[in-house]
Order: structure tokens, then sequence, then C-alpha cells
């Protein structure tokens, strides 16, 4: 089991980072397939005060949409950035590589799961401060 890995494994890891790399480039043009058009998010000057309101709260969502999409977006833009450095799949925090499970399911990840959790543990303890206060 733990028999080197030099040889034999290598072929193998291309192949996962061409996977890998292919998940991307169709998430890249799903999020671009999915951009909400102008016209829902145009700014009526005139608009009368009812109609006004209803149309902010869909403008609301779909900028929501529109600002989430745009992260993701930029997430698969790195990663594939990343692809053609050869860093894919490397923490950008510690250098130490990405589980394959991780990038399986989300494949433009970034940093490894104990600096993602490490991150997501700050914000939290952040957020109890405010609930303690
Ligand atoms: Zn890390």
């Amino acid at each position: 089991m733990h028999a080197s890995r030099d040889g034999a494994g290598v072929g193998n890891k291309d192949m996962d980072k061409q996977t890998i790399k292919q998940a991307l480039l169709l998430k890249a043009n799903e999020l671009a397939s999915q951009t909400v058009s102008k016209d829902e998010i145009a700014i009526e000057p005139e608009a009368e005060m009812l109609d006004g309101l209803q149309r902010t709260t869909d403008r609301v969502i779909a900028l929501d949409i529109l600002s989430r999409n745009w992260r993701t977006m930029l997430l698969v833009k790195e990663a594939l950035q990343r692809s053609d450095t050869g860093t894919l799949g490397s923490c950008e925090s510690c250098d130490r590589p990405i589980s394959e499970r991780r990038l399986q399911a989300i494949p433009w990840a970034k940093y490894c799961i104990d600096c993602q959790e490490a991150a997501d543990n700050m914000r939290s303890a952040d957020s109890q401060l405010d609930v303690a206060a």
C-alpha cells in the first residue's frame, strides 16, 4: 500500500488534473450561460412607487445571483490559471496538496480542508463575539 508512488502513480495524477480541468471548464460555461440579462437589473428612474418596490426586490435577487455567480466564476478562472502553471490542487496557504475528494466536490478549491476550516472558524468566532456582547 505504501510502496513508492512515484513510479506507477504519475500517469494517474496527470489524468486527475485533466479531469479537474474539464470540470472547471464545464462550470465556467455553465456560469457564463446563467448570466442575468441586463433588463432585469436596469434601473428605471420614473417607475411607479409600488411597481418600483417590486422591481427593487427582483433586482436585489438578480444582483445576488449575479454576484454569487461572479465570485464562483472568479475562483474558477483562478483555478484554470493554476492548472496552466501546474499549481492546481495545492493549497494557496500551506502549499500541501488538496485532497482528491475535496477537488472532486469543489474543483476550484483554493485551500486544503484544514486551512478552509481555520478560516471558517475565525469567521464564526467573530460572529460568536457579536452574540456574546
Ligand atoms: Zn492548507
